[in-house]
């Protein structure tokens, strides 16, 4: 009667610990699915930003009038030049709030550029006016579209997960 019991209870006891194998063995397969789904949304949505800013910026690419610091000749210049090549030293002013009329913003700007007319290399001025939405724009632009998404994505994953391993507590206990 007693070898009995004992003998149930250790029945018992070999059950609950083969479920709590199982338990840890889904568990990390989970935890690597999950960091897997978050690593990989994170990086998907990275290169789509990169991706877009880029397409973005070609596509907003028109020409920008320049005026020679040298020379003073106007020329123009290819947008797209200045979103190739991101790193021409520049340098702007800002306006602030000019006698408190509230005008924030770049007013004048200026790049290292070759002119081509005195075949110089001189800061030239950029027309503001027409620059629009060129280069950090377009990326804020594209941030703009993507980053709620991967928020909102990234929190239906970590839920997702949080209720799978809570389930997986109580239905393996
Ligand atoms: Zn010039």
């Amino acid at each position: 009667m007693i070898d009995e019991l004992r003998q149930e209870m250790l029945a018992e006891q070999a059950q609950r610990l083969a479920r709590l194998e199982l338990r840890s063995r889904i568990h990390m397969i989970g935890l690597l699915i999950w960091g897997t789904l978050l690593l990989g949304w994170m990086i998907y949505c990275f290169v789509k930003l990169m991706v877009m800013a880029n397409r973005t910026a070609i596509m907003q690419a028109g020409t920008i009038p320049f005026t020679c610091g040298t020379c003073g000749a106007a020329f123009d210049l290819p947008a797209e030049y200045l979103v190739k090549h991101p790193f021409i030293p520049k340098k702007s002013i800002s306006a602030g709030a000019v006698g408190g009329s509230g005008l924030h913003g770049t007013v004048r700007m200026s790049r290292r550029l070759r002119c081509p007319v005195c075949g110089k290399k001189a800061w030239c001025r950029q027309d503001m006016r027409e620059t629009g939405k060129i280069g950090a724009n377009s990326f804020i632009e594209a941030a703009r579209r993507i980053i709620p998404k991967f928020f909102l994505v990234e929190a239906v994953i970590v839920a997702a997960g949080g209720a799978f391993f809570t389930l997986l507590r109580i239905v393996l206990r």
